[in-house]
């Protein structure tokens, strides 16, 4: 086979095993085999029975908008502004707001998506399967206890049947996350995943294309990396490796910044 051609080829399976990653942590495992029927455009916009819709890119020009908190709030004063909060319809599901865990000064933080229900039950991020896996990743693989990273969510509240947070929910949310990352203000943030990655850079991302390259939220360093329930649905010693790296390229970094994990 000529040279070109096979580098051709090459290149195509990347693509492909990148799209097919993507797909995966997406929670996409199958596609339905009848073409579905397209709705009319007059249909698409007025039909209320459609369902929400999927999460839009996160919008960039919210980029730019100061935290309500003031540029060096407190966690408990952030804290205290969510208390009781109905701001979206996930108030009406939760047992109770997932707000963070971890050390208020520390310097690498952790943002995933939303609480599921162990979350939501116990009131602490991650502490369910994928936060176990986390949590051995930052101990046992890094080799930092938990405690002196800080770990949150792009939205507080669980959101029904653990699905993907909708384009409104974050953005309500939004503030408070970036309250939380004012206050903590970590060397480098570890962003888990699809939405919590999109909702930092502003686009819609395609985790696998941007996992393990080092970007940026409003100064600080952000890794993204999958997130630890699409590592645990496809336990491969490559997705496994991926993420090692990736931590320890955050924590490297964070290190090199001046940061300290004793
Ligand atoms: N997944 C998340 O993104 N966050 C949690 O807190 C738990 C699971």
């Amino acid at each position: 086979m000529d040279r070109a051609l096979a580098d051709e080829l090459r290149d195509a399976l990347a693509a492909a095993r990148a799209q097919l990653r993507d797909w995966l942590e997406e929670g996409i495992e199958q596609f339905a085999r009848e073409p579905a029927l397209q709705p009319t455009a007059s249909a698409q916009r007025s039909d209320p029975a459609a369902g929400p819709k999927p999460m839009p890119p996160a919008q960039a020009t919210l980029l730019g908008v100061p935290s309500p908190f003031g540029p060096s709030p407190t966690l408990e004063s952030v804290s205290a502004a969510l208390a009781g909060c109905t701001r979206c319809r996930l108030a009406a599901g939760r047992t109770q707001i997932v707000f963070g865990d971890g050390d208020p000064d520390a310097d690498l933080l952790f943002v995933g998506e939303g609480p599921g229900e162990q979350e939501d039950l116990q009131g602490v991020p991650f502490v369910g399967r994928a936060g176990e896996l986390l949590t051995q990743m930052i101990e046992r693989g890094l080799g930092i206890a938990r405690r002196r990273v800080y770990i949150c969510n792009i939205v507080k509240c669980r959101p029904p049947q653990n699905r993907t947070p909708l384009a409104d929910e974050v953005s309500t949310c939004r503030p408070f996350l970036d309250g939380q990352i004012d206050a903590v203000r970590p060397k480098v943030i570890v962003a888990l995943g699809k939405p919590a990655t999109s909702l930092l850079l502003g686009r819609d991302v395609a985790i696998s294309r941007v996992r393990g390259v080092w970007q940026d939220y409003r100064g600080t360093p952000v890794m993204p990396t999958f997130h630890p329930a699409f590592v645990l649905r496809q336990y491969t010693a490559e997705n496994r490796r991926l993420v090692w790296e990736d931590l320890k390229a955050a924590l490297a970094r964070a290190r090199g910044l001046g940061g300290r994990f004793d």
